[in-house]
């Protein structure tokens, strides 16, 4: 581990409660363990995950202060459901303030709550191993997409994202758009994580 990471780890444990703390540090290591899999660089799999949610303990109406002074636009469905503003202020939060150039990095974690379509290794990486560390236990199916990920990380993907519109849906908890595009992408357009 560099001192970078370490450093970046050390600072990411301020900004979170235990909880998330800990859901982190199972995102980094899950993450590292995918990008060894799948031959992404382990290092940068790591940063990601350590910073993937460092906007995730901002109070609303600090996130939204903080969207309003860095420019960051708030949609109908952010508005609305307000933890979602926490991948996109978690991004530039690692830009401005974590000193993060590498534009894979900021990606992975401004998409990790809904993917896109045509994901990056890195960022199907950080996606999946928000989904799958080891501290989760809510989500249906979590041993057969645990096994899923490590085979073949695009059906692992599909399988996350249609149980994912499925638990929104039973909850009438609002959708963002964004999960069922990429849904669609990797379903019915047959897309493809990069080399898996
Ligand atoms: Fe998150
Ligand atoms: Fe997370």
């Amino acid at each position: 581990m560099t001192d970078n990471i370490r450093q970046i780890r050390k600072r990411v444990k301020v900004m979170l409660d235990k909880e998330r703390y800990q859901h982190t540090l199972g995102v980094a290591y899950t993450a590292a363990a995918l990008a060894m899999r799948y031959h992404e660089d382990v290092d940068r799999a790591f940063t990601a995950g350590l910073l993937h949610d460092c906007a995730k303990c901002i109070d609303n109406a600090e996130k939204l202060r903080l969207c309003a002074k860095y420019g960051i636009e708030v949609s109908e469905t952010e508005r609305k459901a307000l933890y979602l503003l926490h991948s996109k202020l978690g991004a530039a939060i690692a830009e401005r303030d974590f000193d993060i150039k590498d534009r894979g990095i900021l990606d992975a974690i401004r998409y990790h709550t809904t993917g896109r379509p045509a994901m990056s290794l890195i960022e199907a990486i950080i996606f999946t191993a928000d989904y799958i560390e080891p501290g989760r236990s809510e989500a249906p199916d979590l041993e057969e997409i645990r096994a899923l990920a490590f085979t073949d990380l695009t059906a692992g993907i599909k399988k996350i994202l249609g149980d994912t519109l499925k638990y929104l849906d039973g909850r009438d908890r609002p959708v963002d758009p964004a999960t069922k595009e990429t849904y669609d992408y990797y379903t019915a357009s047959g897309g493809r994580v990069p080399g898996c």
